[in-house]
């Protein structure tokens, strides 16, 4: 990082509402900073993607990798057209090496309800839904991808990986998360989610989460076997505050706590490593409704205030955590006077409308 004021984002807005979403979520940033002043964001477009592909063979350049690496932090929109595959059928996700080639191990997904919007449970305790669910991204069961055998026509074989090494920082990370949402107001409790009852591997897991716990005395500690959770998800998922899981796991969990709070429309994720951080909606590239103006950019402006958080823990600048904060509640004030309406969540705003109704609630807030 070379200055703790100027600040060099990638921009890779990829395929389909990517490039509608993105957009948005730098109309957001830009106003953002204007209203809280003490930082510059400086941001370059760069090629990835499906349609880069189909129009080139290639599905990054070689240069937007050297960039992104040298960026201060990655915004990405989607990547993947369904009618755009590789020749061996398989799916453009130049994504996923960006991830791997930058370790990027902490997968991080917020699950919050806000006010007015679709409960998907009856109980009025799923108000308070107010999660992170930590997905480990570089190794788990993923790491089989590629390298999974076909034995004769007969059987099949994937090998789970899990490291010391990328369960400790993962555990770190978790519980250094629990320890700055519990200074907002949060329990301060980190569950670990595993199958330690059946697979030794998960039994090294959980020894590993025990140990790090040991470093983080002021926070609570839980397991769950991951069938359990997923039980508990529908059951209780208010009484929960941040989970951490193998990759496969961590997978499946966030889609099914994303759900519980509307959409995919609402789903950032932060994916985090030791030296760079990258920051997308979880979303993918919805070709059914892009290029319409329908996208709810939430999710991806939610990303960007994430990617505003890490890089003010990073620099030490606390103006881009105060910008974060402008944005997060910018959104849950637009929801409580219910004037902020997406076309996904029932309502009747495209991307643009629902992107101006956020930028007014920032500059003229209450
Ligand atoms: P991927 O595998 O890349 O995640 P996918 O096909 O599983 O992609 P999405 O592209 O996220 O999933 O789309 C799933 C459904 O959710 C589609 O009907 C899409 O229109 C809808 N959807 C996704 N993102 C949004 C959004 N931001 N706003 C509105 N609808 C969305």
């Amino acid at each position: 990082m070379a200055s703790n004021t100027r600040f060099n984002i990638a921009v890779l807005s990829g395929d389909g509402i990517g490039q509608e979403v993105i957009p948005a979520a730098i109309r957001v940033l830009d106003i953002a900073q204007k209203v809280t002043g003490g930082f510059q964001l400086e941001f370059g477009a760069l090629p990835a993607g499906a349609g880069h592909y189909r129009d080139t063979g290639v599905d990054m350049p070689d240069e937007t990798l050297e960039k992104v690496k040298a960026a201060d932090a990655i915004l990405l929109g989607a990547i993947g057209l369904p009618d755009v595959r590789h020749e061996d059928g398989t799916e453009i996700s130049p994504h996923l090496r960006i991830r791997e080639e930058l370790g990027l191990y902490a997968g991080v997904r917020p699950v919050k309800a806000y006010p007015n919007t679709p409960a998907r449970l009856a109980d009025p305790n799923a108000r308070n839904i107010d999660l992170v669910i930590v997905r480990e991204s570089t190794e788990g069961l993923f790491y089989s991808q590629g390298r999974g055998e076909i034995i004769g026509d007969t059987e099949a074989r994937e090998t789970l990986r899990i490291t010391r090494e990328t369960c400790e920082k993962l555990f770190d990370f978790s519980f250094r998360l629990a320890q700055k949402r519990k200074a907002r107001g949060k329990p301060g409790k980190v569950t670990c989610v595993d199958k330690a009852n059946v697979f030794r591997a998960f039994a090294f897991y959980r020894r590993i989460f025990d140990e790090r716990a040991e470093n983080f005395p002021d926070i609570d500690t839980g397991y769950n076997y991951v069938d359990a959770q997923a039980l508990d998800l529908i059951r209780k998922p208010w009484d929960f505050d941040v989970l951490v899981a193998e990759n496969m796991f961590g997978d499946i969990l966030s889609d099914l706590a994303g759900g519980l709070v509307g959409g995919m429309g609402l789903a950032s994720c932060g994916e985090i490593g030791d030296e760079h951080g990258l920051f997308q909606p979880a979303h993918g590239s919805a070709p059914d409704i892009a290029g319409e103006d329908k996208a709810n950019p939430l999710a991806a402006i939610l990303s960007a205030a994430l990617m505003l958080d890490w890089l003010g823990d990073r620099s030490g600048n606390v103006s881009l955590t105060r910008a974060a904060q402008l944005i997060e509640a910018g959104i849950e004030n637009a929801f409580v006077a219910n004037t902020l309406r997406p076309i996904e969540l029932g309502g009747n705003q495209g991307t643009s409308e629902a992107t101006d109704t956020v930028i007014k609630t920032i500059e003229e807030p209450g």
